[in-house]
């Protein structure tokens, strides 16, 4: 049986981005992936790295945000030199467009207050009609304005996963399809993990297999209490430049197409598509970019977000087992930079980043009640 020091279960974007982070450190990584019949979130997903709004509830996730964020350009040039792969990462900044008067002042208090709990370190500005024109000449007159980001960004996340694959095998690193992980066996201080046809053993375990880590996460004294949450994302031919910078709704790639999206729909583990919903997502696409209404769709499909009950990540060291980690979010484009430079040093056995101290699943535990 061959033997790590870091067997990484999952190969999307987190755990591509944690095995890229521990083998550019020189440690020895197995990533182990289910392979084409798993959920995969990372290869249906919108590609944004988006900062603004994040953070209502828990400002430190905004800080996390931030930091990754800052990080990405840095990133996209590592992987380039090493790889040749371009992520297509652009950071122009970015607008959250708004139809209405009401929605426009409720979207400046949000972020007001989000500016306020992170000592203004988040910093927008709020942008009329004539303003967002200036930037979006296409855009549509029902947009009545948009708030603005200058942290805002995207890029393209098959490149992303690709490079970090290219990247993982490029320090050494072992990627291996290999059916789902049944079992993650402690053993005298180590792992045994055994696959549909094959074991490996490692020194430490990384659980990064997205909505999988439900199953996988009590086995090493974890909790992933997870659920789906369905995306549709439409694609339209290849365009002339319209959108030089991504909406929160819109983004338009470097080959020239634009996507469509942002559905939030609880409907289990069904990944397909609704007309219903599709028809929505065009035609808000349609008031935003009048330009949209004799384009035509290419490609449409749903995928499943890795999400916790508020939303935040989980990111938690086992005190039963040391040695294994969990590792998911619903941001793993936004938060691949932060991933490989901040968080696997962690996992390696550095100081936390302080960023992350709320995000353990300690926060979904019913509280016992204190008699009175
Ligand atoms: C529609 C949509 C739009 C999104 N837009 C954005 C965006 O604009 N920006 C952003 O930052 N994020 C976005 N996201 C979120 C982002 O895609 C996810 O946060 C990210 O892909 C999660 O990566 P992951 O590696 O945790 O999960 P996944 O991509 O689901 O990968 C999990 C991996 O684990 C493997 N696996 C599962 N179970 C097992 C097992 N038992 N054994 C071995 N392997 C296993 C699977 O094969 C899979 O490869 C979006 C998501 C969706 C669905």
């Amino acid at each position: 049986m061959t033997s790590y020091d870091f067997a990484v279960i999952g190969g999307g974007l987190v755990g591509s981005a944690i095995a890229y982070g521990l083998a550019r450190a020189g440690h020895q990584v197995c990533v182990l992936d289910e392979g084409d019949v798993a959920y995969r979130a990372s290869r249906g997903n919108f590609g944004l790295v988006w900062v603004q709004g994040k953070g209502q509830e828990i400002p430190l996730y905004s800080e996390w945000s931030m930091s990754s964020a800052s990080l990405w350009a840095g990133l996209t040039d590592e992987l380039y030199d090493l790889t040749g792969i371009r992520t297509q990462h652009q950071a122009p900044g970015g607008v959250h467009l708004c139809y209405s008067a009401d929605e426009l002042s409720s979207r400046q208090s949000a972020l007001e207050s989000l500016s306020r709990a992170t000592q203004g370190r988040f910093d927008f500005d709020m942008l009329d009609h004539d303003q967002l024109r200036q930037l979006i000449p296409e855009i549509g007159e029902s947009v009545v304005g948009a708030s603005w980001s200058r942290l805002d960004g995207h890029a393209n996340p098959l490149y992303l996963l690709r490079a970090l694959h290219a990247g993982i095998q490029h320090h050494g690193g072992t990627y291996k399809s290999c059916g789902p992980v049944r079992r993650i066996r402690p053993e005298a201080g180590s792992f045994i993990v055994d696959c549909e046809r094959q074991q490996v053993h490692a020194a430490r375990v990384v659980l990064a297999a997205g909505l999988g880590n439900r199953d996988l996460a009590p086995q090493v004294g974890l909790s992933a209490p997870l659920a789906p949450n369905r995306g549709e994302i439409l694609v339209t031919e290849r365009m002339k430049p319209l959108l030089n910078l991504p909406t929160t709704y819109l983004r338009q790639t470097g080959e020239g197409s634009i996507l469509m999206g942002d559905s939030h729909e609880d409907v289990g583990f069904d990944d397909g598509t609704e007309t219903h919903v599709l028809s929505h997502i065009a035609q808000r696409a349609v008031r935003a970019l009048p330009a949209l209404a004799n384009t035509r769709v290419v490609r449409a499909w749903g995928a499943l977000r890795v999400m916790t009950p508020d939303g935040y990540p989980l990111y938690e060291a086992s005190e039963t087992y040391p040695g294994a980690f969990v590792a998911c979010c619903h941001s793993g484009v936004t938060l691949a930079a932060a991933h490989v430079k901040r968080l696997a040093p962690w996992i390696a056995g550095d100081t936390p980043p302080a960023e992350i101290s709320p995000f353990t699943a300690e926060r979904f535990h019913v509280q016992t009640a204190t008699p009175v």
